[in-house]
């Protein structure tokens, strides 16, 4: 049998770098400021400059990047954010640390993005709930960037703040503005499987406003004032290690020949894979950073097919993700759209996620689209 291919090849990246991250790693064991060190600094000026963000507060992982900006907001109990039910844990989970009320809107199936004819009936569910609309939680999932547009429009017509869950979407753009500046507040990760990842946990804030980014400072390192001993607000401990940073900045220098690869990938896929599965769409106003490249079966029984050929031709592939956060055990009281969210239950049935890293070779993707023709 030919030999597996994964989800992601972290040691090709590694070898193609030739060197540069060891050598950022070592500098750092040298001069030993592992907490907030030079290359934290330098690291956030280099994600400013790259994404066109006016402030980046760089912290320990993309959760703590969507609670800190609650915490920044003062969003707590009483009040609601909307964020779409087919998603990460992670988007939803922030709200409710906080004691304030996720509310969970249906997605569009083209895009797997918050809809807003859903995001706009909930908004009125939650008013009768009682409750105070504050805010939406957007996610680019898959790396595809929501319609900030439309959302920007609702989020003025009820005066609610607009947040980017862009954990899978650095790198990408919209109507050519990169991700970072589409919202109030983006929010990253650097897992090590996002488009930008480092060698452990790691996540940023992006914002223009200078006093939420002050704010931010603050929250991540235990509400400091003017000093350590100085506490402000009830905070965290929340910081992004110089280690993780050093390896990001190189890292950093190749994102975008990776994204290109990427997209030619997925061009590929979408030329190559068979007729019967839904592939997702390119839009002439985006440009998605391919987290993952996710195809939608006709039926359950056709995805268990698939994923047993795959399986049998040594692919690996995910399922993002197999069950909607409102029916999840830990957050089925919360509140949901009142029209459904009968798109995101169809695609945690369909969906199925297939190798995009960009190491990925040609014959690779040939096998790939192979072990999958539905002929
Ligand atoms: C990965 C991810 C997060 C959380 O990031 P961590 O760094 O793992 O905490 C949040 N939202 C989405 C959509 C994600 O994919």
């Amino acid at each position: 049998m030919d030999a597996p291919i994964p989800m992601l090849d972290l040691a090709a990246q590694r070898a193609r770098l030739g060197g540069r991250i060891e050598a950022a790693i070592a500098r750092v064991l040298e001069h030993g400021a592992f907490i907030m060190g030079p290359e934290v600094m330098a690291l956030e000026e280099e994600l400013s400059a790259y994404c066109g963000a006016q402030h980046v507060v760089t912290c320990a992982n993309g959760t703590d990047a969507l609670v800190l900006v609650m915490m920044a907001e003062n969003i707590g109990p009483g009040d609601a954010v909307f964020v779409p039910s087919f998603t990460f844990v992670a988007t939803a989970e922030a709200v409710a640390l906080r004691g304030a009320t996720p509310v969970f809107v249906d997605v569009e199936a083209e895009t797997f993005n918050i809809s807003v004819a859903s995001l706009e009936s909930a908004v009125k569910v939650a008013v009768d709930a009682g409750l105070q609309p504050r805010g939406v939680i957007a996610v680019d999932l898959f790396g595809l960037p929501a319609d900030y547009d439309s959302l920007r429009a609702i989020c003025i017509k009820y005066g609610l703040l607009l947040v980017a869950d862009a954990a899978q979407s650095f790198g990408a753009s919209y109507n050519n503005r990169r991700v970072g500046t589409l919202a109030d507040y983006t929010t990253t990760s650097f897992f090590p499987s996002k488009p930008l990842g480092c060698y452990g946990d790691g996540g940023a804030v992006l914002v223009d406003d200078p006093a939420s980014a002050g704010r931010l400072r603050s929250l991540r390192v235990h509400g400091k004032g003017v000093g350590k001993y100085d506490n402000i607000c009830v905070g965290l401990n929340s910081r992004l290690d110089t280690i993780q940073a050093s390896v990001l900045r190189e890292k950093l220098t190749v994102l975008d020949e990776e994204i290109d690869r990427r997209n030619q990938i997925a061009d590929a896929y979408r030329e190559s894979l068979s007729e019967s599965l839904g592939k997702p769409q390119t839009m002439i106003n985006r440009r998605s950073a391919w987290a993952q490249f996710t195809v939608i079966s006709p039926t359950i029984e056709v995805r268990q097919l698939l994923t047993e050929r795959l399986a049998t031709h040594g692919v690996e592939f995910g399922i993002y993700y197999p069950k909607p956060l409102h029916l999840q055990s830990g957050y089925r009281t919360f509140p949901t759209a009142p029209d459904g969210t009968l798109q995101s239950v169809q695609l945690s049935q369909t969906v199925l996620s297939i190798p995009i890293h960009p190491y990925l070779q040609n014959d690779q993707i040939r096998r790939i689209c192979r072990s999958m023709d539905l002929s």
